[in-house]
């Protein structure tokens, strides 16, 4: 599917779901959390909600979409969202886009972006440019490479574990 019809493939329903989503975000505001808000919704239902928690609980990866598909995998006892739609007030960070990736989300709609989030003050569109065009030795943060002989042991034990359930 190219980007141009995923414009078209947006249901009526979903355009529903998107408010809300809106309406959650502009909410958190009001009840001291960021401007965000996100849904995960299954089968043509909604199947858990999430909004920015960061400030309000101590922690940097409470975002809304975090919070809506750790909510929904809770509702769903389960920790794969095969089959579900993450509906976000805004286009989702590296890092929520990296998770939804991990949850095995179907399919991702957003409504704000990246730009928008930048006018507001926040580091989205920093962290993308970071990953798409900057080098690791311009980063605010360094990561470095400690090569131990032992560390491939744990994919070892692993790989040799027969009951390992993979995700
Ligand atoms: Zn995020």
């Amino acid at each position: 599917m190219t980007a141009h019809t995923q414009e078209t493939s947006i249901q009526e329903f979903e355009r529903a779901w998107m408010e809300k989503a809106i309406t959650l975000a502009t909410n958190s505001v009001t009840n001291g959390g960021g401007p965000f808000g996100a849904l995960v919704a299954k089968d043509g239902e909604v199947v858990a909600t999430g909004h920015n928690q960061v400030t309000s609980t101590l922690d940097p990866v409470a975002h809304a979409e975090v919070s809506a598909m750790r909510a929904a995998c809770r509702e769903l006892n389960t920790f794969s969202l095969e089959g579900c739609v993450l509906i976000t007030s805004c286009e989702p960070c590296p890092m929520c886009l990296a998770a939804a990736l991990w949850a095995r989300v179907d399919r991702l709609v957003y409504s704000a972006d990246r730009h928008d989030a930048a006018v507001a003050g926040f580091d989205d569109r920093n962290f993308y440019d970071l990953f798409e065009k900057k080098p690791q030795s311009m980063w605010p943060m360094s990561v470095e490479h400690l090569d131990l002989p032992n560390r491939t042991a744990p994919f070892d034990a692993w790989l040799a574990k027969a009951d390992r359930i993979a995700y």
